[in-house]
């Protein structure tokens, strides 16, 4: 027998299942609520990627298959030219050699550089791809390949998909867009060449300036760079040194340049160990020697041909000014006369040393983090390596640049040691991984300055 309390109870049991089966069924669409939207469905870019990434391919493939070098980018500009065009782009030609000039107004606010280089090297490739470069041309009176080596066609390919990116976004920025394709990096001359035949004057000068680089030991879907300098002041000097010849089997009539280029070699050394503070970066290096013809002559001359690293001024003059002393006081220990004093030849023209302005690297590195993850876009050394986009930052009107480094090899290759460095004939980066990063990230960047 069922007492009134009993079915008072049953029925309250009964109430209490019902109000959890009403808040299970709300439950999921509360989860929804409180949920935010993944990444996919709040972030244009990577849905603009994902549309577009068959067509970046394939133009990194035409691009790397048709490698021109240096000082002859002529169908490589004038593909770009068209590419530019083709999305809204006012695209000037002829600026500086085969350099181009993309600009895009919308609105007021920043206007900034973003560069790409489109040199590609002298070289025969052997990474074995499909889409390998067909290209010679003539190098040293000798025919030679042609290689993108340097990764050029990926900065091409990064700068295209994010000039086209934010093309197709105009509504989510405002200021002008001064994309620039530049000739000759690869002999630290294009971008003079831009900066001399107007660049500022002609198309303003910029708030900002950003590139990037391939990077051959970073992996891919990973960013990197550094606040401050970042790459060094590269310098190629010669230093000729005179004797007198002789027959080699008669030294005491000599002044042998062998050996007084040998004690200025040993000398040198003591520049970054001696000269410099140890807290500055420095490299000297001697790379080749040139002098003599034959077993039993010693020689009239000698040439040493050097590379110069360095991050600061007062550290590049002070390595010319050891380097003038050295020498001079070698020949003149040695008995060289007066008028057969060693000649050190520093060309003027150089590559400066990129400095990465910190406030810029510090909103890239928060643009960077929200396009592809906090973990993913990290700091990392400076090199003693050069480029010379460091120019754009170097006029008179200190235009506040940055580089990064764009990360371009599958992590199993990193693993097992397989990642060729940049201008070896082996290297390529990983297609639409490096893509979809440097568009990513580029893109986020910009917008983020043009908000
Ligand atoms: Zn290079
Ligand atoms: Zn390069």
């Amino acid at each position: 027998m069922t007492t009134f309390s009993e079915i008072r109870r049953e029925l309250a049991i009964l109430e209490n299942y019902k109000q959890l089966a009403m808040i299970t069924q709300l439950f999921p669409l509360l989860f929804l609520l409180m949920t935010p939207s993944t990444d996919h469905d709040v972030n244009p870019i990577s849905d603009f990627i994902d549309k577009d990434i068959e067509y970046l391919s394939e133009f990194y493939k035409q691009r790397h298959i048709n490698a021109e070098i240096s000082l002859e980018e002529k169908e490589t500009s004038k593909a770009l030219a068209a590419e530019m065009r083709k999305v809204g782009y006012e695209v000037t030609e002829g600026v500086g050699g085969y350099g181009i000039v993309a600009v895009m107004k919308n609105g007021d606010g920043p206007q900034i550089l973003y560069r790409t280089d489109m040199d590609a090297l002298p070289m025969q490739e052997k990474s074995g791809v499909d889409y390998a470069s067909q290209l010679t041309t003539m190098w040293n009176g000798e025919k030679v390949g042609t290689m993108h080596s340097c990764g050029h066609d990926m900065h091409m390919t990064t700068w295209l998909g994010t000039a086209r990116a934010l093309a197709s976004m105009k509504d989510q920025w405002s200021g002008t867009l001064m994309f620039i394709g530049q000739p000759a990096e690869e002999i630290g001359a294009g971008a003079r060449m831009m900066l001399d035949a107007g660049l500022y004057e002609r198309f303003g000068v910029p708030d900002y300036g950003l590139g990037l680089h391939c990077n051959a030991s970073l992996p891919i879907g990973q960013v990197a760079t550094v606040s401050g300098y970042i790459m060094a002041n590269t310098e190629m000097i010669d230093i000729k040194i005179k004797g007198v010849g002789a027959h080699g089997a008669s030294p005491h009539q000599s002044i042998d340049p062998i050996v007084v280029a040998s004690m200025i070699i040993m000398e040198i050394q003591t520049i970054v160990s001696r000269n410099i503070k140890p807290i500055d970066d420095a490299v000297v290096t001697v790379g080749a020697i040139k002098g003599g013809t034959k077993h039993n002559i010693i020689p009239d001359e000698v040439t040493l041909q050097l590379t110069v690293r360095t991050y600061k001024e007062e550290v590049r003059l002070m390595i010319h000014k050891r380097l003038r002393e050295i020498s001079r006081g070698i020949a003149i220990a040695s008995g060289l006369p007066k008028d057969l004093m060693p000649e050190v030849i520093i060309p003027e023209n150089f590559t400066p040393s990129n400095y990465n302005d910190p406030a810029l690297t510090a909103n890239f590195m928060t643009s960077a983090a929200k396009a592809i993850g906090a973990d993913n876009a990290i700091y990392t050394e400076p090199t003693m390596g050069g480029e010379d986009f460091a120019w754009y930052g170097k006029t008179e009107h200190d235009v506040p640049t940055m580089m990064y480094w764009l990360g371009t090899v599958p992590p199993e290759k990193l693993e097992k040691g397989e990642n060729p460095g940049l201008h070896s004939p082996f290297y390529y980066p990983a297609v639409e991984e490096s893509i979809r990063t440097g568009v990513q990230v580029s893109t986020q960047a910009m917008l983020d300055l043009m908000k």
